[in-house]
Parts: C-alpha cells; sequence; structure tokens
C-alpha cells in the first residue's frame, strides 16, 4: 500500500522524477538527492511503512529480500570494495522521510560514524 503524500511513495509511482538504478515488483532502489558519499543510494520497499516496529509479516518478507538484492546493486553501483548499511529509526535517528529506507553509501572510503 502507499501513500499519496509520502515522497518515496510518489517516487515509486513515477509522480516526482528519481535516478532509479534497480525497480522490480517488491523494491525500488533511486539516487540520494544530497549524497553524503560518492555511491549513495535508497534502497525502499513497495510499501508503506516507517519503522522496523511497524512491519507486517509481508512487509518483513520484502525486507528480506531487500537484504538479498542489496549486494549485487551495491557492487555494480561503485561498492566493489565495501559499503555501509544505515536504517534511520524515528526522531533521535533524524530520519526525514517516513517511509522505511536503507540507506547504501560507499564509492569511496567511509569515516568513521
Ligand atoms: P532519512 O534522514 O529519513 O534517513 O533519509 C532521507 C533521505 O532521503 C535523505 O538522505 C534525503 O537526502 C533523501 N531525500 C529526501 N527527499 C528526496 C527526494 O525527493 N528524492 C531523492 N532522490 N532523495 C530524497
Ligand atoms: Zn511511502
Amino acid at each position: 500500500m502507499l501513500d499519496g503524500k509520502c515522497v518515496f511513495c510518489r517516487i515509486i509511482k513515477g509522480e516526482i522524477p528519481a535516478v532509479k538504478v534497480y525497480d522490480d515488483d517488491k523494491m525500488c532502489v533511486f539516487k540520494d538527492v544530497e549524497p553524503k558519499a560518492a555511491t549513495h543510494l535508497l534502497a525502499v520497499p513497495k510499501s508503506h511503512f516507517k519503522l522496523l516496529a511497524d512491519m507486517d509479516g509481508g512487509q518483513a518478507e520484502t525486507l528480506k529480500y531487500m537484504f538479498e538484492k542489496i549486494p549485487a546493486i551495491a557492487e555494480a553501483n561503485g561498492c566493489g570494495n565495501g559499503y555501509r548499511l544505515v536504517i534511520n529509526q524515528g526522531d533521535d535517528a533524524g530520519q526525514t522521510v517516513f517511509h522505511l529506507h536503507v540507506h547504501i553509501l560507499g564509492g569511496e572510503k567511509l569515516g568513521d560514524m
């Protein structure tokens, strides 16, 4: 289920442009508009939910599927030497888009967090 007011749902639907590097029936991966690393992708499920804590069983299956797909997508986008995955959860983490997403960061030596 998608949310008409959510920016990532609108990207999934093609209503807002994004540079998509991978797209199938369960997930979409596109370039972050404000990259924090040489490669900065966002992997999003095609189902709108904010937090891991909100996930239903089908969404959890999709997240598992996403983690199976991410290594090849990262490698194909300049992250063959390693990458970092980040999932911000809630206010203290600075989550700004309330559609669960996995940041894929790499393409260069990343600093410590
Ligand atoms: P969060 O802080 O919620 O974990 O990450 C949200 C990310 O979405 C940020 O890195 C931000 O740059 C990115 N973002 C926000 N709006 C857009 C957009 O319209 N298009 C794209 N490609 N990325 C976006
Ligand atoms: Zn959404």
